[in-house]
């Protein structure tokens, strides 16, 4: 479990850990992911620290979805997988709320 101040997400929104970023609003950030399980793989965040998806505050929601959109038209993939991991039993290692866009090339079928 990672606290605000050591939270490696909260670094990045700092500024204090270097990303790759693609997209930024008031109230979320968009980068590359630094371990790509496919081409493209990325990460949106909203700014504000909560740990789980049920922990955001609803008014902190709102650039989230749209930012998905415009960050999965960037990568034009046309098949991709939207991932939202919460907790460790569902993988989550990362204490802080974000989504993964995965790209999936078309000739992958199930192996990836
Ligand atoms: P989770 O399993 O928590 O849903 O995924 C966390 C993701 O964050 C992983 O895909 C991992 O590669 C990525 N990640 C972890 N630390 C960093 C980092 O310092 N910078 C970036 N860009 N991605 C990170
Ligand atoms: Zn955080």
């Amino acid at each position: 479990m990672n606290s605000l101040a050591s939270c490696i997400f909260c670094k990045i929104v700092k500024g204090e850990i270097p990303c790759m970023k693609l997209l930024e609003t008031e109230s979320v950030l968009a980068f590359m992911d630094i371990g790509p399980i496919a081409k493209g793989h990325c990460l949106i965040i909203p700014k504000y620290h909560a740990e789980k998806l049920t922990d955001l505050p609803e008014d902190q929601m709102k650039d989230i979805l749209p930012a998905c959109k415009k960050i999965a038209t960037a990568t034009r993939a046309d098949n991709f997988n939207l991932l939202q991991n919460n907790g460790r039993a569902a993988h989550q290692v990362v204490d802080h709320v974000h989504f993964h866009i995965i790209p999936k090339p078309s000739d992958a079928g199930d192996k990836e």
